[in-house]
């Protein structure tokens, strides 16, 4: 296949720029599939200049027209979703049903739910009666920069872009440099819905190049980070010394307990899919699994046996699970696989899968370790691949105890039949959403926060819109104040 040299998206044009290229490796087969600018400081000044005369635009475009324009999105996103879903697999190794549910039921869903925002943005008001007259003025933060991670750069940047432009902000984005493709093709499907030039700019480039450049640039107002939480501190530290605002979604390592009442095949299958779903490559995923010790044994075993009919492939294979995003977060994963097996029993995978089809692109076989130490290594840090955790707990209280005994609070789930305990499990874990008898089923038309070192700030439903807006108090004097 031919490879692809892509070019940056700036004020409606594409730019090549000058400096060095970067390559973009396909993960199911280690072979190039584009190249893309490493965007210099001059690249994103440009950006932040055009996004700052788009915003001029767009701030005052009627929200009617902005709702009309982000409907659109949706709609060409719907019309070209086989071909995102196509590109998508081919940069991140998914398969194209994967892709397809990412552009209709995430991607268009997004666009579509703040369109609908977008012309609802309204404020309060307050009358003391022949006095004052008070008003609050909700409006666009200003230029907006958005750094997405590889693990789904529509999937993942859509959920601040999208209520982005809703607000009237304009955008810079830096997709992730091993996953850029998606979104430098949404950049040509925003000019076809009209949104006018500058409202929306990619830059592409090494995340500790032009990425570290945002957190530091004068032209931003905001800055919507997703990533891991180490990028996303030193974003912080960097972005706090110009009281530039932050909005943070970051790593989690997410506790999925299953009490002994539970419906065992269905918390099987929900395991199963919480920690191997897209290879363990999501935020959320179920990576430590927390077994009630009565039930303990038999569930692993059984647990062990689906793990061992995972089927294993690139996009075009209709696998279960696909391979990691490169090289090096493969090393990264076996490098955890091997600390893990001092400390942990290994119960299945931990290495590269023998099949001689899948040598050549990063496939990492399904792997559970069983009686991790909760204060371990493979227990505590975010590993992103394929690899599960397994302990025991004796009662609730030993649950959440185990379950809340990690730096981070992205996500979890709890399995039980009985309504009481899954509600006060509920209340009790730290993180920002809690499953009931499923894992991943989250309505985004609800709103949640991270908990702990997981991030800050609101994303998703209704109130997400607020990170993207200034309020302001107007009062008026419009009597004599009997206050004195
Ligand atoms: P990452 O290394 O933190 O990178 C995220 C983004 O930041 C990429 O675009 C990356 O660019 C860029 N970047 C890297 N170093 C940077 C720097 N010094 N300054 C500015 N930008 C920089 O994370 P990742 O490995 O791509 O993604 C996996 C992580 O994202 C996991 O921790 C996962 O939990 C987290 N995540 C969180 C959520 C959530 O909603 N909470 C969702 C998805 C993923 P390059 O790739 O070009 O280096």
């Amino acid at each position: 296949m031919k490879t692809m040299d892509l070019a940056m998206y700036i004020g409606g044009e594409w730019h090549h720029g000058g400096g060095p290229r970067l390559d973009v490796v396909n993960p199911a087969t280690a072979e190039p599939l584009a190249t893309i600018p490493d965007g210099t400081a001059a690249d994103l000044d440009s950006a932040v200049a055009s996004a700052r005369r788009g915003l001029a635009v767009w701030r005052e475009t009627h929200p009617r027209v902005r709702t009309q324009v982000l409907f659109r999105i949706a709609e060409t996103i719907k019309a070209r979703a086989e071909e995102f879903a196509h590109l998508d697999g081919l940069n991140l190794g998914e398969s194209m049903g994967t892709g397809m549910w990412t552009m209709h039921d995430v991607v268009a869903r997004r666009f579509e739910y703040y369109a609908g925002m977008a012309d609802k943005i309204r404020g309060d008001s307050f009358v003391t009666p022949g006095r004052f007259l008070s008003y609050t003025l909700r409006e666009p933060i200003g230029v907006t920069g958005h750094i997405v991670p590889w693990n789904g750069p529509l999937w993942i940047g859509s959920r601040t872009i999208a209520p982005a432009l809703a607000a009237g902000n304009s955008v810079v984005v830096k997709p992730s440099s091993e996953a850029p493709i998606t979104m430098l093709k949404f950049a040509e499907l925003c000019v076809d819905a009209g949104l006018p030039p500058g409202v929306f700019n990619v830059v592409t480039g090494r995340g500790s190049g032009i990425g570290d450049l945002f957190a530091t640039h004068p032209g931003f107002d905001a800055i919507y980070f997703t990533g891991s939480t180490v990028v996303g501190r030193r974003i912080m530290e960097m972005a706090a010394r110009n009281n530039v605002k932050t909005v943070m979604e970051l790593g989690g390592k997410s506790p999925n307990i299953v009490f002994a009442d539970a419906d065992m095949e269905a918390a099987l299958d929900g395991a199963i899919l919480a920690i191997f779903a897209n290879s363990g490559q999501i935020c959320v995923a179920g990576s430590r699994l927390l077994v009630q010790e009565s039930i303990h044994d038999e569930f692993v075993a059984r647990l062990v046996e689906k793990a061992k009919a995972i089927t294993i492939g690139g996009p075009e294979d209709n696998a279960m699970m696909n391979p990691v995003i490169s090289a090096a977060q493969k090393a990264r994963i076996l490098d955890y696989i091997e600390q893990g097996k001092k400390v942990a029993r290994l119960v299945t995978g931990g290495g590269t899968p023998a099949d001689p089809k899948l040598q050549k692109g990063f496939f990492v076989a399904p792997t559970i370790f069983d009686r991790v130490p909760n204060d371990s290594v493979i227990a505590q840090e975010e590993i992103f691949g394929p690899v599960l955790s397994v302990s025991s707990f004796r009662d609730f209280d030993d649950a959440i105890a185990k379950a809340n005994d990690t730096r981070y609070g992205l996500a979890s789930a709890v399995w039980t039949e009985n309504a009481k305990t899954a509600h006060l499990a509920a209340q009790a874990i730290q993180a920002a959403q809690v499953f009931i008898n499923h894992y991943y089923t989250a309505a985004f038309e609800v709103s949640r926060s991270p908990y702990k070192a997981s991030g800050s700030g609101m994303s998703e439903g209704p109130d997400a819109i607020y990170e993207f807006l200034n309020q302001k108090s107007v009062s008026v004097k419009i009597g004599e104040s009997t206050w004195g």
